[in-house]
């Protein structure tokens, strides 16, 4: 450990406060430690954006942070390496690449999972002391429209309001977000204030009906990419049906009339917009009225309307409305985008974005350059903007840039056209990673490899959707050798000779400096201005409460809601209107492709580096799937539970066919998180063209044009396995279990399995297995010393290899001769119930005993979770529970009443 603010070891268990390190809502968590490690978390009731809630990736924080894979020392071309000896060969390589070629030939690419301290060091030393400005984030996939469109309507980068405001008002539009999923506690806030206010209205709009709509008076399920079409239909509607708050445009706005002539001039009516938009006129003009007539109205958007490309446009279209309403700066009442990582916005602060400088300046502006570069008297200022993610990439490929550090973030497979990243990468001089995790897509590739701290060993701040900064507390020891990102920077820029400005003793230290820029000749013409942390004092800092910014003088105790003066950061003080031509995506489909959707799961996270460790996370969704239309699936041959390949830009996916009437014909979804390390094929970035926004530089992870077939198989089946292996298959995904790991195959040729058994499982000479005459199945497994090692069971169809989750408990275990049987058969008889697909993953709860539940009389979630315990903790699960409480009996009911 070599931070004296870290807890040190502690011999018996202690409480202590920190911070969620998965999504944008920034939970608040009490962590129990013992003997060095966290042994139990729970929410904590005094955090304002949680007060007690966790979700499940939440509560399973202490299990996702210890991994078998962990990253434990620093490598170099393979070997193990100490820290000095690395650090040098990466600053060699640097100074050499930039006296050769120029400080822009040199990259870094960051993450919102690095704490605020780590960003801001990162992008000190990049932008001003090595001097460029290719200092890049993987929040470049996830919200940089919402940051553009904010600074175009009120001059920096501000979110207007707070969760609070999506509590108290009386109309909740939730445009592009899956809210259940991605941001499951302020779900659980959202359905809570719902239930005590039944008035409060809910609008969802998305192509997709998803767990979200659960709480919705009414969804718009929009054709993909139309949201700004939607939202200038909105904009003339409050013009023609006397829903503008003049005296607000006349006090605090600009730009109205322009916006609203290109509004007019393309979606002049309602009817217009619901064809469009491909929504019934109805159900249009249902929103539209509401919005108009409910002065307490908050939007809340996300990657539906960020992943665009034409997202700037998007956010400004849905804020117009906001501003020409004057449904902003009050309780109830705002735009508000809801940020993907825990991060996102400290990394926004501290000028992560290539186009970004610290403390919200830019460099559109001279001023800010000469400003930042005088506080931090930086000798290389970098004076021009550097490049966006997927630039710099194509940059990498094309050899202008030559060295990389990718901190935290596996692009991959996060990235748009992700095989091309990857072979970016491989042509790349000097890849140099920091990571937890040893095997990463990414870290595969690095030159150099840096064990980083992770969750509950690093110390620093973040700040979540609302500006609420809170702390993420070192807990435990760091394991291995593994440091701080903000420590391996420092030594990194002391190496390079900037012994000046990188000489901080503790994350403090840099959060002092940090909030001193943010006062740095601001004269309140900024928004973020943390003034009042200038002169923290490391006591003071190691127990920060959870804040609000701004914080200065005139807010000693933070802020919890943003222009309620009327008063914005452009000169004039007014917020701008923007004038938005709405445009559809990029590239349409051609005849026979599909429109291939991206978003998360549940209970994964991100690239699954850690969520993909805690075998739970994997038993709601334990395959890459694909969501289609029946109607479609008929048409393209395709039925439940078989596989699916989808093609484009020479990559595939291959993912298990789910039907879902509510997907809208012609797309589907497929989720973002599997890799190589989980399955054969199964990364859905690679199939994601690198189109951008032209003004943002994100990508439009929404639509891609795919073509869509079977996936006819020769052979397909499963997998128990003590070892972790890459099996004989042209397809597999790896499931992890408590004593092992399942793997689902399909394979596309001929296969002697019995003689692929014994060569991946030399150490076995105990079979038992049976094959048919007509070679139409294999069934086999192998022991040591009488307890089960392997299991497979394939066959030609798949129809007689019915999996039951029985035989997942039998690794390991000692079998007998009935035993032996029962492990071939696949199950453990007819008095072993079989609970089916798991909805509940905190008490492992599954799709069967629910459904006899609510035969046997559980007729609501509370019923459920009193019979079952199902939903009674986190709660992420209580949208599918009531799904399947209309499905198995308000339909059957409503049936029987007609
Ligand atoms: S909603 Fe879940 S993942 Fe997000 S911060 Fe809270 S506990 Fe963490």
């Amino acid at each position: 450990m070599t931070d004296d603010s870290l807890i040190a070891v502690q011999p018996a268990a202690s409480q202590h406060k920190t911070t969620c390190c998965y999504c944008g809502v920034g939970c608040g968590v009490n962590a129990q430690v013992s003997h060095g490690t966290v042994i139990a978390v729970s929410g904590d009731r005094n955090h304002p954006a949680n007060l007690g809630r966790l979700c499940v990736k939440g509560t399973a924080l202490h299990q996702t942070s210890q991994s078998p894979d962990r990253l434990l020392h620093p490598m170099v071309n393979g070997v193990r390496s100490t820290w000095d000896a690395a650090l040098e060969h990466t600053a060699n390589g640097f100074r050499r690449i930039i006296d050769e070629h120029g400080p822009n030939a040199v990259a870094f690419y960051l993450s919102g999972q690095l704490l605020t301290e780590d960003y801001y060091v990162a992008n000190k030393l990049m932008k001003g002391f090595i001097g460029t400005a290719n200092v890049d984030t993987n929040s470049r996939l996830c919200m940089a429209a919402a940051t553009v469109a904010h600074k175009k309507a009120f001059g920096y980068d501000t979110v207007p309001g707070c969760y609070e405001d999506l509590e108290t008002t009386d109309l909740l539009v939730l445009v592009g977000s899956n809210t259940a999923y991605a941001h499951p506690v302020v779900f659980q806030r959202i359905v809570k204030a719902k239930a005590e206010r039944p008035d409060m209205k809910v609008v969802v709009i998305d192509p997709r009906r998803t767990a979200t709509c659960d709480i919705a008076d009414l969804h718009l399920a929009l054709r993909p990419g139309a949201d700004a079409f939607l939202f200038n239909g909105l904009l003339s509607y409050l013009a023609d049906h006397d829903g503008l708050d003049q005296d607000f445009i006349n006090s605090s706005c600009e730009g109205l009339d322009a916006a609203l002539a290109s509004a007019r001039a393309q979606v002049p009516s309602v009817a217009q917009a619901a064809t469009i938009c491909d929504v019934p006129a109805a159900d249009l003009e249902q929103f539209y009225q509401l919005f108009c007539a409910t002065p307490k109205a908050v939007t809340v958007f996300s990657q539906g309307i960020n992943q665009s490309s034409s997202g700037v446009d998007k956010g400004s279209s849905i804020i117009n409305c906001h501003l020409a309403s004057g449904k902003i700066g009050k309780p109830g009442a705002t735009p508000f985008s809801i940020t993907g990582q825990p991060n996102a916005m400290g990394g926004r602060e501290v000028g992560g974005l290539a186009n970004q400088l610290a403390a919200h300046m830019g460099f559109d502006n001279p001023a800010h350059i000469d400003k930042v570069a005088r506080f931090w008297h930086a000798p290389n200022m970098a004076q021009h903007e550097g490049l966006k993610a997927v630039d710099m990439f194509e940059a990498i490929h094309r050899g202008e840039i030559k060295a990389v550090w990718i901190m935290a973030t596996n692009p991959v497979v996060s990235m748009p056209d992700a095989n091309f990243v990857r072979e970016a990468l491989e042509r790349c001089e000097l890849v140099v990673v920091n990571e937890c995790i040893a095997n990463t897509d990414t870290a595969k590739l690095a030159n150099v490899l840096l064990p980083a701290t992770t969750w509950s060993e690093k110390h620093g701040t973040v700040t979540n959707s609302e500006r609420c900064i809170s702390l993420q507390k070192g807990l435990v020891p760091a394991p291995g050798e593994a440091l701080n990102d903000w420590d391996i920077l420092c030594r990194f820029a002391r190496k390079l000779g900037f012994e000046q400005g990188f000489d901080y003793q503790h994350p403090v230290d840099i959060f002092r400096e940090h909030a001193a820029l943010s006062a740095f000749e601001n004269n309140g013409e900024r928004d973020f201005d943390i003034s009042a942390f200038a002169t923290i004092s490391k006591a003071d800092y190691n127990q920060l409460a959870p804040v609000q910014w701004p914080v200065n003088a005139a807010a000693p105790n933070g802020t919890k809601r943003m222009f309620s003066d009327g008063r914005f950061f452009t000169p004039s003080k007014r917020a701008r209107l923007i004038s938005v031509t709405a445009r559809f995506p990029k590239k349409p489909p051609n005849n026979g492709q599909m429109i291939m959707n991206t978003g998360r799961i549940r209970d994964q996270w991100h690239t699954m580096s850690r969520t993909g460790n805690a075998p739970h996370l994997m038993s709601h969704m334990d395959e890459p799937g694909v969501d289609i239309h029946p109607a479609d699936a008929k048409q393209l041959g395709l039925s439940e539970g078989e596989l699916a390949v989808l093609e484009n830009l020479g990559a595939r996916y291959l993912g298990r066919i789910k039907l879902n009437d509510g997907q809208r014909r012609g797309e589907v979804f497929v989720p973002i998180h599997w890799n190589d390390r989980f399955a054969s094929s199964s990364r859905a970035d690679a199939l994601v063209n690198a189109i951008t926004d032209p003004i943002c530089g994100q990508p439009e992870f929404k639509h891609s044009p795919v073509k869509v077939s079977a996936y006819k198989p020769v052979w397909q089946g499963y997998l128990h396995t003590t070892q972790d292996l890459a099996p004989a298959s042209d397809y597999w995904c790896k499931i992890l279990l408590a004593t092992g790991f399942k793997y689902r195959l399909a394979h596309n040729a001929e296969c002697d399995w019995a003689k692929w058994l014994r060569s991946a499982y030399p150490q076995v000479n105990d079979w038992v297995e049976i094959r048919d005459s007509a070679r139409a199945f294999y069934t086999g497994a192998g022991f040591v010393n009488g307890a089960l090692v392997v299991a497979l069971h394939v066959s030609r169809d798949g129809k007689d290899v019915a999996e039951h989750r029985w035989l997942d408990d039998q690794l390991g275990q000692p079998c007998d001769l009935n035993q032996r049987f029962a492990v071939l058969a696949g199950h453990g008889g007819s008095d072993v119930e079989d609970e089916g697909r798991i909805v509940c993953s905190c008490y492992q709860v599954g799709e069967k005993a629910i459904v006899k539940a609510i035969a046997e009389g559980a007729h609501n979630s509370a019923a459920l979770g009193e019979k079952l315990r199902c939903g009674t903790n986190c709660g992420s699960c209580l949208p599918e529970l009531n799904q399947l409480v209309n499905i198995h009996y308000l339909a059957k009911l409503a049936t029987a009443v007609e």
